[in-house]
């Protein structure tokens, strides 16, 4: 169920900062996302692998899919062929399967860096300290196939607004650091206005745009 008034008001507030709406469609079907799509929306984002490739197959080829699920190794050739940007790469090994993977597919693949801000324990994404090493290792290694545009973080799940604030405030100074990086994706649907107040350029917003998760 997709309210027109609740998409383009929340497309706006994301216009109004110069910052992307991508479209999380995660458990959603393919009508769902084209109800979407039709009303101009390009960027969608999915968690797992072999929904995506399903989706990609069914639904018009100008959508640019994200991939903001966890990657393991083995799964990046199914999505290199067309994938529009990988948000989750947080370790030397998935970098290097994905850039090889580049050089099969003859492109460059996008990727963000996922880094862990939140208080929840996770195996997912390295530390704020971390993340810069692994950046240089990366670029020592000169992977021609594989761009680092730039890091994708999640806050904490809590009610306490200045906790939030302040791990988008530490991911904000990390990708600050970094000339070359143009993007920042952090926000959804809980936390998007006050990761655009933080310096976000891309959120990542799921059931705001399509209503409760009926499961994962
Ligand atoms: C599911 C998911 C989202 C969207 O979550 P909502 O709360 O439904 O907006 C954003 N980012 C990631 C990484 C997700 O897994």
């Amino acid at each position: 169920m997709i309210n027109h008034e609740s998409y383009f008001s929340i497309l706006n507030e994301v216009k109004k900062k110069n910052a992307l709406l991508v479209a999380v469609s995660k458990t959603r079907t393919p009508d769902e996302i084209m109800k979407l799509y039709e009303l101009g929306q390009r960027d969608f984002g999915e968690n797992y692998v072999q929904e995506l490739v399903e989706k990609h197959s069914k639904l018009p080829t100008d959508i640019r899919w994200h991939f903001i699920g966890h990657l393991q190794t083995n799964k990046v050739k199914y999505i290199s062929p067309f994938i529009h940007l990988i948000h989750g790469a947080d370790s030397l090994k998935i970098l290097k399967e994905i850039n090889r993977q580049g050089e099969i597919n003859k492109r460059i693949l996008h990727v963000l860096i996922q880094v862990h801000i939140a208080m929840e324990e996770t195996k997912f994404g390295v530390d704020v300290n971390e993340s810069e090493q692994l950046i240089n290792e990366f670029r020592s290694l000169s992977m021609n196939h594989c761009f680092i545009d730039g890091l994708m973080g999640m806050a904490s799940q809590t009610s306490n607004e200045e906790l939030i604030r302040n791990e988008f405030g530490q991911l904000y100074s990390v990708y600050k650091k970094q000339p070359s990086f143009s993007v920042l994706s952090m926000g959804m649907s809980g936390d998007y206005k006050i990761a655009l107040e933080m310096g976000s350029n891309m959120v990542r917003i799921g059931s705001l745009l399509f209503g409760e998760r009926r499961s994962e």
